[in-house]
């Protein structure tokens, strides 16, 4: 009795869940696709496994593929497979009542959930085979067991009135000895896939990785080299279509080999560079990579690249494709990955993830705990062991590197303790040093004092009267390099970080006279203005008349509120300076002396320009303070000769 119809009906919840399945997952529609072909997958997978177990006999599914074929004018996304395929009773079960229950207990948990649900569920994993719905009006399923019983085909409408015809008789075409075609008739809502770029996008997207050969077929698209518009061969013709009747070829998808999968010491430096620039189409070669592999419990894997980062803000656009067995679930999951690491780019897959769980779960969940863990180690251990083996290239890299070790450290102390020793400090002018190498040579001068300036050029008088004394200054001009050393000063009981300008070194400071010139003190207060403190001190530098203090929490506190964008803020802490006299220096004895002779207009001329030259080197000037400077200094040049 072959092709003898049987119609039935699902059951009455799926009345109920058909129109949630299609509205309630909107935004993702295009999760069908991996859901129906990472099917088709694991039946060839499992037919490969009864081959290799003895249980499937004269069988050879080594060259098993799966077609994924597109039919604009019938409207028909089929995706065939030469699987296990199922038997009528198999097809009621797995299709009828499993997949339906699965799919049922999928919805109503997260259902229940409200607001929030859709967000609630990593890459909306594991709706399985209903979620063809979304964009289909009916499904059918032809499918041939591997044991050779006969074909089956079941259709299903959105309503969930079924029909099944227990001998159906295949085209050739349809399927092949035994395996599962899935034939979706698209619906309005599944318009967007009758587009061949679409359905290649998103073939890409998630089956780039899965373990069975995967090809796509336009079956209109010829191959008579006419032009193509929608699917239709524009090309002069008979009737103006195209007649030629060659299809074009399948186009590969996949890659059922990931190199994730493979052995590091089977994969060489190309492949590792070939694998990132295919799958993040990054051009830029990457710095490096660490090859992940977890053995059980955690059993995952995973290829982690450190991109080449040129500025901070590009940085923190990583990418970290999350995979389920080597099928795409979603990118950029915070709750598996520490969230510092999401600025590298990489693949990870966990086939031990709880994939159908919500991200509260996963937040609190303790295999991703150690995930986050087994990752932090291994990067501070290619960090520490790239530092130790070549340092001058990784000296050579380090500026692409920090922002993203310094981030990692702000964030998770325990990697800051793991890479402590690799972390590199840039001098000013001259190389690098790690916080240790520093502080041993500050021993006998500063001890536990770091020096830096922000700005190597705005900075440079003092950087230079520093290092005449033997003091090595670090740059840390970067926003972030001010908040890393708050974690620097944590982690390092007793060691302060101090800008050049903050406070004056007692190695910089001469002996001799330092008595207070009350004329001249008068004349700076009256030009510094009520937020500065005029002082007295000695330096060994006579060339420096002045130099402008600011305490380093006031400032630290200042650029904090910049870097929030506390505006107004600033006026409530305005930065409290101390302008510190050089009693060795020629100028100041110079001003005293016009105080003496009552030329206190021109002792009031040097000191306003003194103490804007002080100030150049602390911050930019504003609009009016560089108009009046620079009036100031023609002014000057003026009496000049
Ligand atoms: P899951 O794949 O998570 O088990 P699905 O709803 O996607 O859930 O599928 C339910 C069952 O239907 C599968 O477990 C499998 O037994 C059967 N099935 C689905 N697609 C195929 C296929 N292409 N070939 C053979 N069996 C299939």
């Amino acid at each position: 009795m072959a092709n003898e119809k049987e119609r039935g009906g699902i059951s009455i919840e799926l009345e109920h869940i058909f129109p949630i399945i299609k509205k309630w997952l909107y935004s993702e529609k295009e999760i069908f696709i991996r859901e129906i072909v990472s099917n088709a997958c694991d039946a060839t997978t499992k037919l490969r496994r009864l081959i290799s177990l003895g249980e499937a006999k004269n069988i050879d599914a080594s060259d098993a593929k799966i077609q994924v074929k597109l039919n604009k004018t019938a409207r028909t996304i089929t995706v065939v497979d030469e699987g296990i395929g199922m038997t009528e009773e198999e097809l009621r079960k797995y299709i009828c009542q499993i997949a339906l229950s699965g799919a049922l207990d999928f919805i109503q948990k997260y259902e229940g959930e409200g607001e929030g649900a859709q967000n609630g569920i990593i890459g909306h994993f594991g709706l399985g085979f209903y979620s063809s719905f979304m964009v289909s009006d009916t499904v059918d399923v032809i499918t041939r067991s591997y044991t050779g019983t006969p074909c089956v085909k079941w259709s299903c409408g959105e309503d969930g009135a079924y029909e099944i015809i227990t001998d159906y008789e295949p085209e050739e075409e349809e399927i092949g000895t035994y395996g599962t075609a899935i034939v979706m008739h698209i619906n309005e809502e599944g318009e967007e896939f009758l587009s061949p770029y679409k359905i290649k996008e998103t073939l890409e997207k998630y089956c780039a990785f899965m373990p069975v050969p995967i090809y796509f077929i336009d079956e209109e698209e010829c191959d008579c080299g006419g032009e193509h518009k929608d699917g239709e061969c524009t090309c002069e013709h008979e009737d103006g279509k195209c007649t030629c009747e060659k299809k074009k070829e399948a186009e590969p998808i996949n890659d059922t080999e990931p190199l994730w999968l493979k052995n590091p010491s089977d994969c060489t430096d190309e492949e590792y560079k070939k694998f990132y620039q295919k799958v993040f189409r990054d051009y830029k070669e990457p710095l490096f990579h660490i090859h992940l592999k977890a053995d059980y419990p955690l059993n995952f894997k995973g290829i982690l690249y450190f991109p080449r980062i040129t500025n901070e803000y590009e940085s923190l656009e990583g990418q970290v494709k999350l995979y389920y067995n080597q099928v795409f679930v979603a990118d950029n999951i915070k709750e598996v990955i520490p969230e510092y690491l999401l600025m590298l780019k990489g693949v990870l897959d966990c086939p031990e993830l709880p994939l159908n769980v919500s991200r509260s779960y996963l937040q609190n969940s303790g295999y991703v705990t150690k995930i986050s863990a087994h990752i932090t180690k291994k990067v501070a251990d290619k960090l520490n062991t790239m530092f130790q083996n070549d340092r001058e290239a990784y000296e050579g890299i380090w500026r692409d590197l920090k922002t993203f070790v310094e981030y990692g450290c702000m964030r998770d102390r325990k990697f800051y303790d793991r890479v402590k020793g690799s972390i590199l400090f840039e001098k000013c002018g001259d190389g690098f040093t790690t916080i240790d190498e520093y502080l041993e040579n500050a021993k006998e001068k500063h001890e536990n004092k770091v020096y830096y300036a922000t700005d190597a050029t705005a900075q440079s008088r003092y950087i230079t009267m520093y290092k005449n004394e033997g003091i090595e200054v670090l740059l840390l001009d970067r926003v972030i390099d001010t908040q890393f050393i708050n974690t620097v000063e944590m982690a390092n009981k007793g060691v302060k970080f101090a800008r050049v300008d903050a406070e004056t070194p007692d190695v910089l400071k001469a002996d001799g006279d330092k008595t207070e010139l009350p004329a001249v003190a008068d004349v700076f207060k009256k030009v510094a203005g009520e937020h500065t403190t005029v002082q007295f001190d000695r330096f060994r530098d006579t060339g420096m008349p002045a130099i402008l203090n600011v305490s380093e929490e006031s400032r630290r506190m200042q650029d904090m509120m910049k870097l929030y964008k506390m505006e107004g803020m600033d006026n409530l802490y305005p930065l409290e300076s101390t302008l510190v006299l050089n009693t060795a220096s020629a100028l100041i004895e110079k001003i005293n002396t016009l105080c003496d002779a009552g030329r206190n207009d021109l002792a009031e001329k040097i000191a306003r320009q003194i103490f804007a030259l002080s100030t150049m080197s602390q911050r930019p000037f504003t609009a009016e303070e560089l108009t009046a400077f620079l009036e100031e200094s023609y002014d000057i040049l003026n009496m000049l000769g």
